[in-house]
């Protein structure tokens, strides 16, 4: 079954949902028109379906292996990647002074979702080089500028980040690797990190490490890490490679899915690093790629659903079965069209809080109005959790509508549910996402949450005339959601929001769902309306069950006791 790019779709939700027309009104973007949207799209478009696209199953039937300590690659990745390279689809966003094109966040956001769906385990590459990309535009010496941006927007050399060791997981302070000052500006360092993607390849010149490591006599904890970038091979100030850095791929993991993406345990034996950013301020400069990182996962995740969901609709207006009316397919029976429009619809919803999530960081960009900023960092979690989360349950749905086909590695519908998986995982799990959005992004006292949903609420009422039920429903959902955020900032005790910060973040997800579908049927055509009707008739009402398992409190949980589990 051949991919499609979405881009009408893509398009649509830009400019009727999402408020991409702010983004372009500005100076900062006011090379973002709509011609040049338009050939974005379209020639990302025709490379993911043509280029990418058919690298989906060889990645898969043919991982990356390491061979004498050299990584080798999927067939055809290096192809892929280079046309991905070439077509300057790394540095969509990057500053022009290095190469990029300095479009917004919300068109590289468009093209990785669509990379994403075509071939997720080679697109995780250039989302890796485009955090790093960002973490050096924003914290790095001008030296190391000039020197490595050059080359990591045209992708002949790509990045990598590296925080995991094995004891510090989700616990980044927990790390232990070291940096020794040489004396000449660059520090020795030292240490193993796991789970790395993109470890190694045999396609790029260089792969740039950025290495999270503790200075001699460093705080215990996240505030003694300081963040150093670390080349497979050292450039010299032409950027021409010497020798080769004391760093290498011990082994590379055997894991559920993603096999094209190699995953790498590193070993760093005095390898020379620099410092990117202050000592001991690793920590900030590593976020602006971590969080680049989340909102390109988050997209990875609506990804590989839009890939799933065109799989599950192609077979289920083929395969035939029981008595259907009309074609006769399976598509006619009931419950497969209840799992078909679940999916469509948690497509929608979960591109819809991409895209409203990276128009923020551009008006961010543009504007440098505190209110924007956070807003992009409330979204970011939002989009990052249910995005992958969507990910996972569309891509499981697809297996079913398969029925036992679905189980059959052939048809591609396993591959996606297997591929996925691990983005509800990495870039910090889904729990440590929601966590983050009911203790630091509720800080201000959840005034970026209360903005958002006044906002909503207002376009909402706007819609009342033309949809007066649908509206009520959205409203109603608002105005709950409304009332348990002012519950959870009440609460003091952070045990009391966490443990229902999972349940209250798809909550919020469902509601800005409900929000964007209602103003889909209001400027779009009579199918935009009935998938409307479907998610706010039958998957909004999940929004009340969430809210009130959020304010439930912990006290029932934790009285459940390690003991219980094994009673
Ligand atoms: C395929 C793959 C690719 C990866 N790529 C990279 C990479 O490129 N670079 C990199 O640095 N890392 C990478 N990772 C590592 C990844 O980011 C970590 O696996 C992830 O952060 C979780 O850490 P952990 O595996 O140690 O799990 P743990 O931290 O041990 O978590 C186990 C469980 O406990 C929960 N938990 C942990 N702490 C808390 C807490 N304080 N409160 C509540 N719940 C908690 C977690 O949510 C999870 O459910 C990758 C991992 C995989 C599998």
């Amino acid at each position: 079954m051949p991919y499609r790019a979405p881009v009408q779709d893509i398009r649509f939700l830009m400019d009727t949902i999402a408020g991409f027309g702010a983004v372009a009104d500005t100076d900062r973007f006011a090379d973002a028109t709509s011609d040049t949207v338009e050939a974005i799209l379209t020639e990302a478009a025709k490379m993911c379906e043509n280029v990418l696209a058919p690298l989906q199953r060889p990645g898969d039937l043919h991982p990356a292996v390491l061979e004498n300590g050299v990584v080798r690659t999927s067939p055809g990745f290096a192809d892929g990647y280079k046309a991905i390279a070439e077509g300057g689809w790394i540095g969509i966003s990057a500053a022009p002074d290095f190469g990029g094109m300095g479009l917004p966040m919300t068109l590289t956001t468009a093209v990785n979702d669509m990379m994403s769906s075509a071939c997720l385990s080679l697109q995780l590459n250039p989302l890796m080089s485009q955090g790093q990309i960002e973490a050096l535009e924003h914290h790095a010496s001008d030296e190391i500028k000039y020197l490595y941006l050059p080359k990591l927007i045209s992708g002949e050399w790509c990045g990598t980040m590296n925080l995991t060791e094995p004891q510090a997981g989700s616990d980044v302070g927990a790390l232990r690797s070291k940096a020794e000052p040489n004396g000449d500006g660059s520090y020795a360092i030292s240490g193993q990190k796991i789970y790395i993607s993109w470890g190694d390849n045999d396609f790029t010149e260089n792969v740039c490490h950025l290495v999270l490591a503790r200075l001699p006599d460093s705080v215990p904890g996240t505030k003694g890490i300081s963040l150093f970038m670390v080349p497979k091979f050292i450039p010299d100030a032409d950027g021409d490679l010497g020798e080769r850095n004391d760093l290498r791929v011990v082994s590379l993991e055997h894991k559920m899915g993603l096999h094209g993406s190699p995953t790498a345990v590193m070993e760093y034996s005095g390898a020379k690093g620099w410092l990117v950013g202050p000592e001991n301020g690793g920590m900030a400069a590593m976020f602006t790629m971590m969080n680049n990182a989340r909102l390109g996962v988050g997209v990875q995740g609506l990804g590989v659903a839009e890939g799933a969901l065109q799989h599950a609709i192609a077979y289920a207006n083929e395969r035939k079965q029981g008595k259907a009316p009309g074609t006769g397919a399976i598509i006619e029976h009931a419950d497969v069209r209840r799992m078909l429009a679940t999916m469509k619809a948690e497509v929608f919803a979960a591109r819809a809080i991409a895209l409203m999530n990276a128009v923020a960081i551009d008006m961010t960009t543009a504007t440098d109005d505190p209110k924007w900023k956070a807003r992009a960092a409330f979204l970011t979690p939002i989009c990052k959790a249910f995005g992958t989360d969507t990910g996972i349950d569309v891509a499981s749905m697809g297996v079913q509508v398969h029925g036992g086909m679905g189980f059959i590695e052939e048809t591609g519908a396993a591959q996606y549910s297997r591929d996925v998986r691990v983005t509800a995982i990495y870039e910090g799990t889904n729990g440590i996402q929601a966590m983050d959005l009911v203790a630091r992004k509720l800080m201000d006292g959840g005034d970026a949450a209360f903005a958002l949903l006044e906002e909503i609420q207002d376009i909402t009422d706007a819609t009342k005339k033309k949809f007066p039920n649908l509206a009520e429903a959205v409203w109603q959902a608002i105005e709950n959601l409304r009332e348990t955020t002012e519950w959870l900032v009440a609460q003091d005790d952070l045990t009391d929001r966490f443990a229902g910060a999972v349940p209250y973040l798809r909550a919020f997800a469902r509601v800005l769902g409900g929000h964007a579908h209602l103003q889909a049927a209001v400027a779009g055509d009579a199918s935009r309306e009935r998938l409307a009707r479907f998610y706010i008739n039958r998957l909004l009402p999940e929004h009340a069950s969430l809210l009130a398992h959020t304010r439930t409190g912990s006290a029932d949980l934790m009285a459940i006791t390690p003991d219980d589990f094994a009673a």
